[in-house]
């Protein structure tokens, strides 16, 4: 029998983690099995087939495993953003703001060179505070954002309708 399921199928839900009220949406499921880890990478390769892309950037922790995916398929690079603090050369930072408070994320200061176009993935989004973080982090070293690739949007957070009017293209795989 045909396996009919879709990467919405292998996501899991679990309720009041990391904070009671809030339901986290679990990709871990989807990336330990083989047909949905492969599909979720295919699908976000599909969405950008025919643009030219030089370096695949990852938004930490579930971005790093993802984008390193997309990046070994297209054969480009792959460049990390990562929390405060965690890279080990010099880095220019972007902070923005959290639910309570603020985070900081970071890019090291040669990883993009002007002009590179550059893919950012994620496994999430929400309220587009990270990825926008991150899209200003390439775009003060000079790189072109083609576009920011999630497998989950969460429509009600209002994500997609930040970046796009940052002038960014948007895909995700699933709500
Ligand atoms: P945003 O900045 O868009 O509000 O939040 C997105 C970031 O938080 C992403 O880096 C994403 O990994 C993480 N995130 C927020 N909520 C969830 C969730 O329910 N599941 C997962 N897997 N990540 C989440």
């Amino acid at each position: 029998r045909r396996d009919t399921r879709t990467v919405r199928d292998y996501i899991r839900t679990i309720v009041d983690f990391p904070h009671e009220g809030i339901l986290f949406r679990d990709v871990t499921t989807l990336f330990a099995d083989a047909r949905g880890f492969r599909m979720a990478v295919d699908q976000l390769l599909a969405a950008y087939a025919g643009e030219a892309i030089d370096k695949v950037v990852g938004l930490e922790a579930r971005g790093f495993i993802l984008g390193g995916a997309v990046a070994h398929q297209l054969s480009v690079g792959f460049v990390p953003i990562r929390k405060k603090g965690k890279l080990p050369g010099a880095v220019i930072s972007q902070a923005y703001a959290l639910e309570y408070g603020e985070a900081v994320m970071e890019i090291h200061d040669d990883a993009l060179r002007p002009g590179e176009r550059v893919l950012i993935v994620d496994d999430l989004l929400a309220t587009g505070g990270t990825a926008a973080a991150g899209i200003s982090l390439c775009e003060r070293l000079g790189a072109e954002v083609v576009g920011c690739a999630f497998v989950i949007e969460l429509p009600e957070l209002g994500g997609r309708a930040l970046l796009e009017g940052l002038g960014h293209e948007v895909h995700a795989l699933t709500s």
